[in-house]
C-alpha cells in the first residue's frame, strides 16, 4: 500500500540524516584531536629550547665554574631566565586550557579595568601610554580577571613590538564597548594578520623571544573574547603601526 512505502522512505531518510549527524560529529572529534596533538607537539617543542638551555649552563657550570665567578653570575641569570620563560609558557597553557571551561560572567565595569591596567602599566615602564578615557562607567557582561587579562596581552604586545608613545581608547559604539590599543611600531605583513592570533605563532621569533613573548598571548584573547560574545580585529600597516580592536556587548553604560 502507499502507506507502507511512505513509512519505508522517511526511514530511509531517517537512517540517512542520522549517518549525516554522525559523520558530522566523527569529523569534529577527529578536527579537535589533531588540533589538540598539534598543540601538543608544538607545546613540547617550545620547552625543549629552555630546558636544553638550562642543561647547557648547568654542565658548564660543573665543568669551568670554579673559581670563574663571571661565568657562575651569567649561567645563573641564564637559568633564571629561561625558569621564568619556562613558568610563564606553562601558566599561559593552563589559561588556554581553563578558557575552555565557562569563568562565571559578572557584571564588570571595563572602563574602570582599562583606567586600572593603564595605571599598572604606567607605573612599570616609562613609556607614554596615552589615554582619553571617554566613557565614566561601562559594563559588560564577564569574567573580570578574564577581560583584565585581553586588556594586559594587547597592551603589553604594543609596547613590546614599538618605540613610540602607544593610544589606548575605549569607546561606546552601537552597544559595544570598544577597546583599542594603537602603536606605531613595525606593523604586521598583511598575509600574517590572521596567523598571528594561532597558538604559538610569531611574525618575527627572535623579537618574541627577546621580550619574553610566548606566541600564546593573542590566541589566549581570541578565546577569551570570543568567550564573552565579542570580536577581536587588527589592522595594521608595515612602518606605521598597529591597532587592535576588541568589541564586547554593552549590558549598562554611563
Ligand atoms: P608573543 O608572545 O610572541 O608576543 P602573541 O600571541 O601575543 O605572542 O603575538 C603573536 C605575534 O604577533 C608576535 O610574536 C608578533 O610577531 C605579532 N604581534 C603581536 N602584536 C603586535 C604588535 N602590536 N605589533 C607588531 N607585531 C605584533
Amino acid at each position: 500500500s502507499w502507506k507502507k512505502i511512505d513509512v519505508d522512505k522517511r526511514s530511509r531518510d531517517e537512517i540517512y540524516e542520522m549517518e549525516k549527524t554522525f559523520n558530522e560529529m566523527i569529523d569534529h572529534l577527529k578536527d579537535n584531536f589533531e588540533k589538540q596533538e598539534i598543540f601538543v607537539s608544538d607545546a613540547s617543542h617550545e620547552l625543549k629550547t629552555p630546558i636544553s638551555i638550562v642543561k647547557s649552563y648547568a654542565q658548564l657550570l660543573e665543568r669551568r665554574g670554579t673559581g670563574n665567578p663571571s661565568l657562575v653570575k651569567e649561567s645563573i641569570e641564564a637559568i633564571d631566565s629561561e625558569a621564568d620563560r619556562m613558568s610563564k609558557l606553562v601558566e599561559q597553557m593552563l589559561s588556554l586550557a581553563k578558557n575552555k571551561e565557562s569563568a562565571v560572567m559578572k557584571k564588570v565595569d571595563i572602563a574602570d579595568l582599562v583606567e586600572e591596567t593603564v595605571t599598572t602599566f604606567r607605573g612599570a615602564y616609562s613609556r607614554e601610554i596615552q589615554f582619553d578615557q571617554v566613557q565614566r562607567k561601562l559594563l559588560v557582561n564577564g569574567s573580570r580577571d578574564q577581560l583584565e587579562q585581553v586588556i594586559y596581552i594587547l597592551i603589553d604586545n604594543a609596547l613590546k613590538y614599538s618605540n613610540e608613545k602607544i593610544e589606548v581608547r575605549l569607546e561606546a559604539n552601537n552597544n559595544q564597548a570598544v577597546f583599542s590599543v594603537r602603536d606605531y611600531g613595525a606593523g604586521i605583513p598583511a598575509q600574517e594578520l590572521d596567523r598571528i592570533f594561532e597558538r604559538f605563532y610569531r611574525v618575527d621569533k627572535a623579537r618574541s623571544r627577546d621580550t619574553g613573548g610566548t606566541g600564546l598571548g593573542l590566541a589566549i584573547a581570541k578565546a577569551i573574547v570570543k568567550e564573552h560574545q565579542g570580536k577581536i580585529a587588527v589592522i595594521s600597516e608595515m612602518k606605521e603601526g598597529s591597532t587592535f580592536t576588541v568589541s564586547l556587548p554593552i549590558v549598562y553604560s554611563a
